[in-house]
């Protein structure tokens, strides 16, 4: 369970409690998980018996959906799974710009430690990287999304794309590598922010807000006179959105019902076939990240045995697991950093601190296959350039997502919208996201473990940086 007092770091994060929701008898994950069950059993009822064959009774439409079905569909559940869904979004740009900027702004006291605060941030943005490529390009390959029928897929897109129209559109106008790079730095940040949901930002949306927050952010490490109040304001706005969200989750198992009845009502048993092929998708990528990637570095970056690494380190690795926090780990691993790996204190406090919210390497993977996966199942198609701006924005989000459970709802639901996927889809993975969450989280801390030792191996036989 996460508890916001345990996390040493110098951020501390207000909301966390808001959406780790500690206090509950019964816990929000749980309660999430029952209305993913009850919602979709209710809605394959429906939809056993409220469906007839195409050319049935009249009162069918052309999908041999019964009117009344269709109405109920249409008028209750969907509208309560929005008030969710606009509770998050209605916040979601000056979370994304404070926490991003904030995240930027930690990583700003690299200046402070030299060649370690570089290394850290290098390898940071290396590990995220593979991460997400290795997840897009198992969504590329298994297409996950695909295992629902191509009329489905169609037919779930008219029905939820009308918010999500211009945005839609704006993802169909296929612009050029170059000018997805170039639209990166926003003419007019604000601009950006305003169109970021509706698709009519002049640049690249959010991702263009999100450089400004980072520029922003090193802005502000690099002027530390008279910003003080700038960054106690940042961290205001960061800890009121997150109160916020923590509202949206309040009513999160009964939106998450209401969309995901909707979706079996109309879909069946297509839709949570393509769930599974998902959570598999997700696991391998995590799987893969774990074994090949950080086996990889440890041995020859790290100098160090994997298999004998990973045993120190899995007591870690299961608080992660079970409390799907990198924050409330922290503690655990700056243990197992110095008594079991025996990494110097001054180069693990500093990378684990800064890595338990910046360097979220399973986050970043699951972003970036979410919004791939979704994209298939409403046969969104997205180009090179449109993929591209997936992995830059999963990396980013990765480095903006507060280490608590479920912090990377929000960014999820951005990503989605601001590519031109309808956000409704959120509802099709949010009643597994807590198993994800707390298998994505092992690999958080994994990799922030993984990062240090990195970290401490390039330093070995140099003077000890300074104290963080
Ligand atoms: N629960 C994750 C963490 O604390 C964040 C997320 O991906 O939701 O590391």
């Amino acid at each position: 369970m996460t508890n916001p007092d345990l996390d040493p770091s110098h951020r501390p994060i207000a909301g966390a409690e808001t959406i780790a929701e500690p206090r509950r008898r019964v816990p929000l994950h749980t309660k999430i998980l029952i209305g993913l069950i009850l919602g979709g059993l209710v809605g394959l009822a429906a939809n056993y018996f409220g469906t007839t064959e195409v050319g049935g009774p009249q009162d069918a439409d052309q999908n041999g959906i019964h009117d009344q079905l269709d109405w109920v569909a249409s008028n209750v559940a969907d509208p309560i799974g929005r008030v969710f869904l606009r509770l998050v979004l209605m916040v979601v740009v000056p979370l994304v710009f404070s926490a991003l900027a904030l995240g930027v702004l930690e990583l700003g006291d690299l200046r402070r430690l030299g060649r370690v605060g570089v290394r850290t941030l290098l390898y940071t943005l290396v590990l995220s990287g593979m991460a997400v490529a290795i997840g897009l390009t198992l969504v590329n390959v298994i297409r996950p999304g695909e295992s629902l029928p191509q009329e489905k897929r169609e037919r779930l897109l008219a029905q939820y794309s009308t918010g999500a129209e211009n945005a839609l559109q704006s993802a169909k106008k296929s612009k050029s590598l170059k000018d997805v790079l170039l639209g990166i730095i926003p003419e007019n940040p604000l601009q950006e922010a305003a169109g970021a949901l509706d698709g009519s930002s002049k640049d690249n949306g959010m991702l263009s807000v999100m450089f400004f927050a980072v520029i922003f952010g090193v802005a502000i490490a690099m002027t530390p006179a008279r910003t003080g109040v700038l960054v106690q304001f940042l961290e205001g706005v960061f800890d009121v959105s997150m109160t916020i969200i923590g509202f949206a989750m309040r009513i999160a198992p009964l939106a998450v019902a209401c969309l995901v009845f909707a979706i079996t009502a109309r879909q069946g048993m297509d839709i949570l076939v393509t769930l599974f092929w998902f959570v598999l998708t997700v696991l391998l990528g995590i799987g893969l990240q774990m074994t090949v990637v950080y086996g990889l570095v440890l041995y020859f970056l790290g100098g160090r045995n994997p298999v004998r690494f990973y045993n120190d380190i899995s007591e870690a690795a299961l608080t992660a697991f079970g409390t799907s926090s990198s924050n409330a780990t922290l503690p655990t691993s700056l243990r197992v950093a110095a008594e079991n790996l025996r990494l110097p204190r001054e180069i693990s406090q500093f990378v684990l601190t800064v890595g338990a919210t910046g360097n979220q390497n399973g986050t970043a993977l699951f972003e970036g296959v979410v919004v791939l996966f979704l994209a298939q199942v409403f046969g969104v198609e997205l180009s090179i350039g449109q993929q591209l701006t997936v992995v830059l924005m999963s990396i980013l989000a990765g480095v903006g997502t507060a280490g608590v459970p479920g912090g990377s709802i929000p960014l999820i639901v951005i990503l989605l919208v601001s590519i031109g996927v309808p956000g409704e889809g959120i509802g099709v993975i949010l009643g597994v996201d807590r198993l994800l969450d707390m298998c994505r989280t092992m690999l958080n801390v994994t990799g922030d473990l993984v990062l240090a030792a990195a970290v401490a191996h390039g330093e070995e036989g140099r003077v000890a940086a300074e104290p963080a």
